[in-house]
């Protein structure tokens, strides 16, 4: 039978992380599945590409919290990734390394070894770095399904006291020596924070993952999309490639009968779950199927900001493999990079070196991110460029690249003087590549931004008003290849026995 003939139980629009885990897991339970992407590759931002021999992950460059018993171990090995795909646990002893005000500091894996290396280097702050280690495993504790032995309560979101704590004032709290302050803070480029309104809870979730168990892939992301579409094939289930959802038909109740592909071809399904940001899936599947306020909220609901990355080829056998990763941080306040300007960009950034089998001593290459404002592409906006549906941007954009590029290169040359030296080829993604590749609207980084202020009116509900409509993907929960499994577990109990699918994460 084919596609447009048959009516599937489930159609997945996107194969994000949380997508192709939902089609897993409601495959698993023996529905009938069919996830429909976009792009050439499957995977959203767990993509990677390929330059001069050398993989580059797009948008996922090492993972947390899964040390044997850990949350994510512990999801991973529900859906078989823990033992069949390439792992590297990075350095016991310094898993990010802190750059600031010209000194460096060492996070350690471990609660113990991450305050003592603290502490070390700020000894009269002991009761301080202890205080900020309780509060956040305290957070932790609390917060309903991260931690999946409080799993059974019913309110996924924890209380709102807890969500609208402040990060930046939480810290300040427990120490005003500025320079603990910023470094207990430096890696709030995980979830692109701000300082008026990014919760304690993001930062306290995201960072006790990493201490709980920071991973790189070998060879990149995409092992993640791939083990997950093989296993959903292998449950009988479908993931296609080059399917761009443009919108519906519905039935007369109000339900989505079927999507409509771009090339018109139609997919019938009784249930339909979008991957896609929030406020895209309301254009796909029109305006008027939802209610004002929701449309006005969601529509209006900030992002998180966008980012340039500068990805560097290096010559065969010439640079030092780097088991860490650097957060380099060039103003006063870890809060403030976001809020640059033409001069003083970059304010901060962030520096890896891909885990490759090729060789364990010397790196292949190196990603350099560092924050870019959508507006500073918008000129090239109504360009559009991917692998599927290729396009061109023009010389100005093409200079616009090389310069900033060449920023970045200069950073990194200060960072490790002679690195010029050793490069081959260098290659730049900017927000307009996020926009076309991940199909939201201005390429951010973590999709929607949480609100310590508000934070209900960040927290996006996976039911929507269209009967056989959810939402999943970073922006229910929380971003993050954690924050998307954990979302998408929530969007499939919507359809699954809640407790018996978290009893066989548990038994995994
Ligand atoms: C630069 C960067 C670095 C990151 N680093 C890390 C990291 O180190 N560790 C970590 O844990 N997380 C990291 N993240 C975050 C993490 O990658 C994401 O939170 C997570 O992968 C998002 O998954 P998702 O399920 O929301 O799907 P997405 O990745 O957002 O994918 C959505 C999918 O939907 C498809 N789609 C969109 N529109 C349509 C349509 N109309 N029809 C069909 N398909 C469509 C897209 O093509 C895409 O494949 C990073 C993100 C970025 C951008």
């Amino acid at each position: 039978m084919s596609v447009e003939e048959k009516e599937y139980d489930f159609v997945i629009i996107g194969s994000g992380l949380g997508g192709l885990e939902c089609a897993y897991i409601l495959a698993e339970e023996g529905y009938s599945v069919v996830v429909l992407e976009k792009n050439h590759q499957i995977g959203g931002n767990l993509q990677v590409f390929s330059r001069d021999k050398s993989i580059f992950d797009t948008g996922v460059h090492y993972i947390g919290g899964l040390d044997e018993g850990e949350n994510l171990d512990q999801f991973f090995k529900y859906f078989g990734m823990r033992d069949s795909l390439k792992w590297k646990r990075m350095d016991e002893d310094c898993f990010d390394l802190i750059r600031i005000e010209g000194k460096e500091f060492k996070y350690a894996q471990g609660y113990d070894k991450f305050s003592k290396s603290l502490i070390a280097q700020f000894p009269e702050e002991e009761e301080a770095i202890m205080k900020f280690c309780s509060e956040i495993k305290s957070i932790c504790e609390d917060f309903p399904l991260y931690n999946l032995k409080s799993i059974t309560k019913d309110n996924i979101f924890g209380d709102i006291d807890m969500l609208s704590r402040n990060a930046y004032d939480v810290i300040a709290s427990i120490t005003s020596n500025k320079l603990l302050q910023n470094v207990l803070a430096a890696t709030n480029g995980l979830y692109a924070g701000e300082k008026d309104t990014t919760p304690w809870f993001v930062h306290a979730l995201v960072l006790n993952s990493y201490l709980t168990g920071a991973y790189r892939l070998m060879d990149g992301g995409s092992q993640i999309s791939i083990h997950l579409s093989k296993a959903i094939r292998a449950f009988g289930g479908e993931v296609l490639k080059r399917k761009i959802v443009t919108g519906a038909n519905f039935h007369e109740d109000g339900k989505i009968k079927e999507v409509v592909l771009s090339t018109g071809e139609t997919v019938k399904g009784k249930n339909f779950i979008s991957n896609v940001h929030p406020a895209v899936t309301i254009d796909i599947f029109g305006e008027k199927r939802f209610l004002k306020p929701y449309v006005r909220r969601v529509k209006n609901l900030p992002n998180t900001i966008s980012s340039f990355i500068t990805h560097i080829v290096f010559k065969e056998n010439t640079f030092k493999y780097m088991n860490y990763n650097t957060y380099c941080v060039n103003d006063k306040d870890v809060w403030d990079c976001l809020n640059y300007n033409q001069k003083n960009w970059p304010k901060g950034i962030f520096v890896c070196t891909p885990a490759s089998s090729k060789s364990e001593e010397y790196a292949d290459c190196m990603s350099i991110m560092a924050y870019m404002d959508y507006k500073e592409v918008e000129q090239w906006e109504t360009t559009f460029n991917t692998v599927a549906q290729k396009g061109e941007r023009g010389g100005e954009y093409e200079k616009f690249k090389a310069t900033k590029e060449a920023k970045l290169v200069e950073e990194v040359e200060k960072m490790y003087p002679g690195i010029k030296e050793h490069i081959k080829s260098v290659h730049s993604t900017t927000p307009l590549t996020f926009r076309d590749y991940i199909g939201d609207k201005t390429g951010s980084l973590y999709g929607i931004l949480k609100d310590s202020n508000n934070p209900l009116k960040s927290v996006i509900n996976p039911k929507t008003r269209i009967k056989n409509l959810s939402l999943t993907g970073q922006n229910i929960i929380l971003h993050g290849v954690l924050g998307a499994t954990i979302g998408a577990f929530v969007t499939c109990f919507n359809h699954v026995d809640k407790h018996k699918l978290i009893d066989k994460v548990r038994n995994s």
